[in-house]
């Protein structure tokens, strides 16, 4: 049965789904990648350092060169990590997906060449069209109900999609024609090579609430992977700085405000004394 759920939350069931169709291939480099990098310029390199619980970490030095890198937006270190993902993916999120170019390479199944019978989603529930004048994205999840019907209706599109593509490529239709007949929610799968760098910014645009919520799934599969392989460096890149910018800034306002305060309380003392003498 389909869950209801905000609409601002992960649809659970259909992020482990998802997980699964995220897969890494291959990768280069540690969080040592960005760190090494940038001490090339002074023809420096660092280690790891072996911690209490006996893990190899970063030392405190390089933790904070790789904060640093990452506040001021320096870019070239995050590049050198590299990771392959084969992703399988609806063609209406693909289509999204690969507009996030720069730092990228893409290679894609071929349905002007392969001929399987294609797969579709499903389970994604379905959501009414955002109200209060907004014009894009989407809002509630439809009732148990409507959910059903729609799944039906879909599932009579699909299935007479799906097969009457077979029965097109059994009558010596080319394959590249006969995919003419299939809804933009049939799966496709390529290889994405990028970086730490490309990946984050990916990720925060897709992550973000304004991004469609099945593309959401997908990104959220990326950040899982990253912050597996490279812990550090994708926590870096993927931070908040502008909020911890406005947290370091409200601190300081903060810490002024005490130190008039304290000078006000000390010229108020002041006219005491003098007003008493
Ligand atoms: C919520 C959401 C809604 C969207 N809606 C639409 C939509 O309705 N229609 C649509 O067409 N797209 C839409 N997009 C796609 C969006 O406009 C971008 O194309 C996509 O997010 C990739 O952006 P990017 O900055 O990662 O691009 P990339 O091509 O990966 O570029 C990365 C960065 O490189 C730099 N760069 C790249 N090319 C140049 C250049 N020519 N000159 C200077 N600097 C450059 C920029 O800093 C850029 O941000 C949407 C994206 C999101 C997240």
């Amino acid at each position: 049965m389909i869950q209801l759920l905000p609409t601002d939350a992960p649809f659970a069931p259909q992020l482990e789904k998802v997980r699964s169709m995220v897969e890494v291939l291959a990768y280069m480099g540690n969080d040592l990648f960005p760190i090494n990098s940038a001490r090339e310029s002074l023809h420096k390199q660092s280690e790891f350092e072996l911690s209490e619980d006996g893990t190899w970490v970063l030392s405190k030095k390089d933790k904070k060169l790789l904060t640093s890198l990452g506040r001021r937006g320096h870019f070239t270190p995050f590049t050198h990590n590299g990771v392959i993902f084969r992703i399988k993916m609806p063609i209406y999120i693909a289509r999204q997906w690969f507009k996030h170019t720069v730092g990228f390479s893409y290679n894609e199944v071929s349905r002007r060449y392969v001929s399987e019978p294609p797969e579709f989603e499903f389970g994604f529930p379905w959501q009414r069209k955002p109200t209060d004048g907004i014009k894009q994205g989407a809002g509630e999840v439809f009732n148990d109900e409507t959910q059903e019907r729609f799944n039906s209706e879909y599932a009579v599109l699909i299935r007479h999609a799906s097969d009457l593509y077979s029965n097109w490529i059994a009558r010596g239709m080319a394959p590249q024609q006969a995919r003419k007949l299939l809804p933009v929610s049939y799966y496709t799968e390529f290889w994405q090579t990028g970086n730490v760098e490309s990946f984050a910014r990916l990720y925060k645009l897709r992550v973000d609430p304004e991004a469609q919520l099945e593309t959401q799934q997908y990104a959220l599969a990326i950040g899982e992977h990253m912050s597996k392989l490279f812990p550090e460096a994708w926590a870096t890149k993927t931070r908040d700085y502008h909020g911890e910018e406005v947290a370091a800034l409200n601190s300081r306002i903060a810490a002024l405000e005490a130190q008039l305060a304290r000078s006000e309380n000390e010229r108020l003392r002041l006219e005491r004394a003098q007003a008493a003498a």
